[in-house]
């Protein structure tokens, strides 16, 4: 089964694969930890790509492709995340894979916002707590004070949801004339994988 996961920032999509990778023991295979694991190998192009990353940019598609292809060619299976970014991306992949299914998590701006707003991480251990996990106002792991993240302020999350709308609008359109996208809604982790496996056991049927 080779899959697509696609969603907005928040949406659950890191946790979704991998209970997805998990159920259908299927590789999970995220563009971002591809780039990650080349910035530690020491080179020139992990330099090249480590300043790239931090800067917030995207990565050039000729070596993103390359790093991508040359992981999946061989694969029969995986879920696929981080990419595509662009319509040219995902044009490319069609061509080159045989895809089953593009899994878009579909949350609407105001629920990612309130999921937002719950969020805190600890700034001893980093731990991702939701307000009602604190003790006292402190992390139940390890006592030390919570902090709101940067990109978790309302203005900066608005910021990226407009962003990720226009970037996605295109690919998702795309995706649709293929008939390759399934929309999946959820009010909570559980029910939007319950959802998924759903929308799944039918496309492999
Ligand atoms: P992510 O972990 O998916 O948020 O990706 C982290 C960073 O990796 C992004 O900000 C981009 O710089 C780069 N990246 C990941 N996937 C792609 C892609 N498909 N095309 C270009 N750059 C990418």
């Amino acid at each position: 089964m080779k899959i697509v996961i696609m969603g907005p920032p928040a949406s659950g999509k890191g946790t979704q694969s991998k209970k997805i990778s998990d159920k259908y023991g299927i590789k999970h295979i995220s563009t971002g930890s591809l780039l990650r694991d080349c910035v530690s190998e020491n080179n020139k192009k992990s330099e090249l790509i480590g300043a790239i990353l931090s800067s917030g940019n995207l990565v050039p598609d000729r070596l993103i492709n390359k790093i991508l292809y040359e992981r999946i060619s061989k694969m029969n299976d995986f879920i696929l995340d981080g990419y595509p970014r662009n319509l040219k991306q995902a044009k490319l992949l069609c061509k080159k894979v045989d895809l089953n299914a593009v899994i878009l998590v579909d949350v609407e701006e105001n629920d990612l916002l309130q999921r937002i707003k719950n969020r805190r991480v600890c700034s001893n251990c980093e731990q991702s707590l939701n307000v009602s996990q604190l003790i006292d106002g402190k992390c139940p792991y390890c006592n030390s004070d919570v902090e709101i993240r940067n990109d978790d302020k309302e203005e900066v999350f608005r910021k990226r949801f407009s962003i990720y709308t226009s970037e996605n609008e295109p690919i998702i359109k795309f995706f649709e004339k293929k008939n390759l996208l399934y929309r999946v809604k959820g009010d909570s982790i559980e029910e939007v994988f319950e959802n998924i496996v759903k929308t799944l056991d039918e496309v492999v049927e």
